[in-house]
């Protein structure tokens, strides 16, 4: 499943998710870009106890992946889930980018 990018019409910096202004040179202006959603995990945390809006989850894992055009994005699984593995978006669910392992 392919992700949005949204790039700064001044600086080209990529935000996921989109923000109003620009971290890097405070513009307004962006576009958007698709990307594929595969990238490997950076890190990540295993959340046993959440608040009562995810205690269903539990245990979930929240991580932060790389995508190989250099942005950054965090997410949701369900599955286990080490440092670099390689995960593909599988869904949007009320705007968490739901990850999988990939194969
Ligand atoms: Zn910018």
């Amino acid at each position: 499943m392919k992700l949005s990018v949204h790039v700064c019409e001044e600086c080209g910096h990529t935000s996921i998710p989109a923000r109003l202004i620009c971290p890097s040179c405070r513009a307004v202006d962006f576009r958007e870009e698709e990307r594929e959603g595969k990238g490997t995990v950076y890190t990540f945390t295993k959340i046993n106890i959440s608040s009562v809006e995810f205690k269903h989850l539990t245990p979930y894992y929240v991580v932060i992946v790389d995508l190989p055009t250099g942005e950054r994005v965090t997410g949701r699984m369900a599955e286990e889930v080490q440092i670099n593995d390689v995960v593909e978006l599988a869904a949007m669910e009320q705007g968490a980018y739901i990850f999988k392992k990939c194969g």
